[in-house]
């Protein structure tokens, strides 16, 4: 093989096709349960106004300290940047919900999104600069039963792609902004004196963001948690009585959880209820998914107080997980029919064949080069066709056309206007067939 001149960028990978039948089969059941639960699909711009998630993130969080992508043009080059590369949705939906008055519609909102997002982190397994995430947002009413409702799509979803049980919910509330802003302070201060014995990292995190160090992976630091304050002593009531609500309305949905309360997730805007799908082996460092409440982002942004709550799930994390549970997904890829031809007539018959095949929903390639028969057959082999219709000068003439069952290995001449009926029957009938209807284009039309 010749040594390629150029590959993707670090960190980014191209989705082949067949990971391709995994992302279609997930987007699919995103798209299903979303739609069952009332959720319309929104698409934002891949780039922000960086302000967006430097304000809504948090300056002072991995993603905007260290991870943004930052825009900028040939005309700008020697000015600061302004936009960035989105590293989540919630932020640029948010900007969204005010910026089209969504607060005038009936509320609350319920939104989904599926697309790419990107991160400059240090490329490891399940952690790339370029990834796809299926986000969902109800935004504009605050009740345990929404935080339940959201958490019962996901476990729905993850069910529908058979990966649930290799999933641990974990749950945890963090309080009002207030409460977690006396939480800081406390953690502060009982670090004080202690500054030393912490790892680098977490010395830095202490003055920038403190409640990083909860789900700091670094054993001195969680050793030294270990006679911090608790979070759960600066809750107060209402927080307190949201989450046994929330844990409650689980139980009656059936949804298994545990209890997390080191769980904070790393971003400013979360408030109050925040969870996450680990990975039941790995835990925190593979989970699919997370999301919580953000009842000050909206505001935070110039609109009206509203709350919401979202999350995000990672589509190639997810991926890996099917393949590591040994899911093969049903796929619509597949060759019915291989057409293969010889002679000048016999080709042009072909086309209009293969259009005609194409055209009822079989799904049918054919050889249109000067090959050999023999090595057509070979090809629709390869293609792993299950019928081949072979067209050759003698049948031109006699009016018929070979149709052969490549999985026996028999073939049989047959009058030729009988193949289309006849390659239909033995698929199955009409409903089997890959027909593209109107009605399915207004109803289930397969978005990216
Ligand atoms: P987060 O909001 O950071 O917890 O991200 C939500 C989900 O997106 C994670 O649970 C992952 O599944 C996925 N994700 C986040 N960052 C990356 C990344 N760099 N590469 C691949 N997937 C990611």
């Amino acid at each position: 093989m010749s040594q390629p001149l150029f590959r993707t960028p670090k960190g980014t990978h191209d989705v082949l096709p067949e990971d391709h039948q995994y992302m279609t089969y997930i987007k699919k059941a995103v798209r299903h349960r979303a739609r069952q639960a009332g959720y319309k699909r929104i698409d934002t711009p891949m780039f922000e106004n960086k302000a967006i998630f430097e304000r809504g993130i948090g300056e002072h969080t991995d993603i905007v300290e260290k991870e943004l992508f930052l825009v900028t043009s040939k005309q700008k080059e020697d000015e600061e940047a302004k936009f960035a590369l989105r590293p989540e949705f919630t932020a640029g939906i948010c900007r969204s919900f005010i910026e089209h008055g969504m607060q005038q519609l009936p509320q609350p909102v319920e939104l989904y999104a599926i697309g790419q997002c990107f991160r400059h982190d240090r490329p490891q397994k399940g952690r790339y600069r370029q990834f796809h995430q299926f986000n969902m947002e109800v935004i504009g009413l605050k009740d345990p039963s929404i935080d339940a409702q959201l958490i019962l799509v996901l476990a729905k979803i993850f069910g529908d792609i058979k990966i649930l049980d290799r999933l641990e919910l974990n749950i945890n509330n963090i309080g009002t902004a207030e409460n977690r802003a006396a939480y800081t302070e406390a953690l502060k201060d009982f670090f004080i004196g202690k500054e030393r014995n912490l790892p680098e990292l977490d010395q830095a995190r202490l003055q920038t963001n403190p409640l990083r160090l909860l789900d700091s992976k670094e054993e001195d630091t969680q050793i030294l948690l270990k006679n911090a304050p608790a979070m759960d002593q600066f809750l107060d009531d209402e927080s307190k009585e949201y989450h046994k609500t929330v844990l409650e309305y689980l139980d009656e949905l059936d949804i298994k959880y545990v209890e997390n309360p080191t769980l904070v997730r790393g971003l400013d805007y979360y408030t109050q209820t925040v969870f996450e799908f680990l990975d039941n082996e790995t835990g925190s460092q593979n989970a699919v998914g997370g999301g919580g409440r953000y009842d000050g982002l909206i505001e935070l942004f110039g609109g009206q107080p509203t709350p919401g709550i979202g999350f995000a799930g990672g589509l190639e994390r997810i991926v890996w997980h099917m393949k590591q549970a040994g899911i093969k997904v049903p796929h619509k890829d597949q060759v019915d029919v291989f057409v293969a031809q010889l002679g000048p007539e016999a080709k042009k018959t072909c086309l209009k064949l293969i259009s005609e095949l194409r055209d009822k929903g079989v799904h049918t390639l054919g050889a249109l080069g000067e090959a050999s028969l023999k090595s057509q057959m070979r090809l629709a082999d390869k293609f792993d066709a299950r019928y081949t219709l072979l067209l050759g000068k003698m049948e031109v003439k006699g009016g018929t056309i070979i149709l052969k069952d490549m999985a026996a290995g028999k073939q049989k001449e047959i009058p030729f206007e009988e193949a289309i009926p006849k390659v239909i029957e033995l698929l199955g009938g009409k409903d089997k067939l890959d027909t593209y209807t109107m009605r399915d284009q207004f109803v289930d039309v397969d978005e990216d």
